[in-house]
């Protein structure tokens, strides 16, 4: 990947050398200049987060170009123009930089040398710092230490003996993650006992984070948008809940008590002035019984339990995003209703076409125009808006399209909470 991406940047500077940017990322005392609508956007990925992004960016009135390997993808559906390329073909990121007024990327999993590469030539508002460590598990629970954020105690080891080590003086029962390219709970490994499964050596080899297996209560996430000028947006916390380490439904807002809110969102807007980042981030955080907050996760762009404020808040995450990038004022979030968000995988697709007719005002459906449906595949999401979460919660446990809540899970819905 690394040799690629040499090979990449040395043919593209060559390609480009002539062409010099006239961008700079400033703040407030240097702004940047503002892409304006008709001008247009270039997005390094085509999945359903670039598709909610450029549904939006086109009613502010820009153009997208997208690069993603697969034909027909889900945002590639709706932009201007598709390129099919693989992100590390110098002939499909030139081809994508000529076409494009300012570049952005849409999902996590891309690699940062591209992105660095691609930022030296285009606006790239983004940047590249903040991919660079969130995605990598060992470089993002440093970040979060230096930043004096609380998380789970970890270790990263390289091999089977100071994997044991570390799980002694770390105590089981402990989680043990790859440190790149996990997502959806993939490459994880939960260590109850020492007999218990461990990741193949080679694998181990590789890195791998040990961490305290935290047993929270609640698991929630805050949402928090950064302009150019450094300007924030908080959305106020929501409650996620994962079945096979999948996000399953995002309860709006968070049934959680206000200081709990309060000290949530006081993260978030910690991290992201300490980060200086521009776009959207996601902060996935575990609630403990007492109260105590511990930071799970970072995401560097819109994220699935943000999908809510689609229906619920006014600007949604989407719209948000689009204007930290293009150096348009963010808009004060105002939250219009409380709502549940369930995601519709590959398994509910049947179950769901058979309601979809019949579905109540309430269910406000977004589908990312995927044709193949595998179990735990994305397809969509439904967004089910009112008044009273106990209300909308009973309608969709009545809905044959998914497992109704759980003892488990009904537990962590009323645990520390303040439902109304
Ligand atoms: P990803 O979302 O990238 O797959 P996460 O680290 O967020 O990875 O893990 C997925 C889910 O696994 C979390 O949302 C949580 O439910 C569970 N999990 C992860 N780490 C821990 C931990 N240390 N203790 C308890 N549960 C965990
Ligand atoms: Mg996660």
């Amino acid at each position: 990947m690394k040799m690629q991406s040499t090979q990449l940047e040395n043919s593209l500077l060559n390609s480009l050398s002539k062409k010099e940017s006239s961008f700079t990322l400033g703040h407030s005392s240097n702004p940047s200049p503002i892409v304006v609508p008709g001008q247009t956007i270039g997005m390094l990925g085509g999945g359903q987060l670039g598709r909610m992004m450029i549904l939006e960016g086109r009613r502010l009135g820009y153009r997208f170009v997208v690069l993603d390997p697969a034909s027909d993808s889900p945002a590639g559906q709706v932009a201007d123009e598709q390129i099919v390329g693989a992100y590390d073909s110098p002939m499909a990121i030139e081809q994508l930089m000529e076409k494009s007024d300012l570049v952005v990327y849409e999902f996590e999993n891309i690699d940062p040398d591209t992105v660095r590469m691609i930022e030296s030539i285009k606006p790239l508002p983004q940047g590249s710092d903040l991919l660079c460590w969130t995605g990598h598990r060992g470089q993002e629970r440093k970040v979060l230490q230096d930043a004096q954020i609380p998380i789970a105690s970890y270790q990263v080891v390289t091999s089977k003996a100071k994997l044991v080590e570390a799980i002694e003086q770390i105590k089981l029962p402990c989680v043990l993650k790859v440190l790149t390219g996990g997502y959806d709970g993939k490459g994880q490994w939960v260590i109850s006992t020492l007999d218990d499964p461990f990741p193949p050596a080679e694998i181990i080899e590789k890195g791998i984070l040990v961490e305290k297996f935290v047993p929270y209560v609640k698991e929630i996430s805050v949402i928090v948008a950064r302009g150019i000028s450094g300007e924030m947006e908080v959305y106020p916390p929501v409650m996620n809940i994962h079945r096979n380490q999948i996000l399953h439904m995002t309860i709006s807002p968070a049934p959680i008590k206000e200081g709990i809110r309060e000290r949530a969102e006081q993260i978030a807007y910690r991290l992201a002035n300490q980060l200086q980042f521009v776009g959207v981030l996601a902060i996935e955080m575990f609630v403990l019984a007492d109260g105590t907050i511990l930071v799970n996760e970072l995401s560097p762009s819109p994220h699935n339990s943000g999908h809510i404020t689609m229906d619920t808040t006014n600007p949604c995450q989407f719209e948000q995003f689009m204007r930290a990038v293009t150096g348009l004022p963010l808009r004060k979030s105002v939250r219009k209703n409380t709502g549940i968000m369930v995601n519709l995988l590959g398994e509910h697709q049947e179950a769901f076409f058979e309601q979809f007719a019949k579905l109540p005002s309430c269910a406000k459906v977004h589908l990312y125009g995927k044709s193949v449906a595998r179990v735990g595949r994305k397809m969509g999401h439904i967004n089910f808006v009112g008044d009273s979460l106990s209300d909308l919660l009973e309608l969709i446990n009545e809905m044959s399209i998914w497992e109704p809540l759980s003892g488990q899970e009904w537990e962590a819905f009323v645990a520390i909470a303040n439902i109304k």
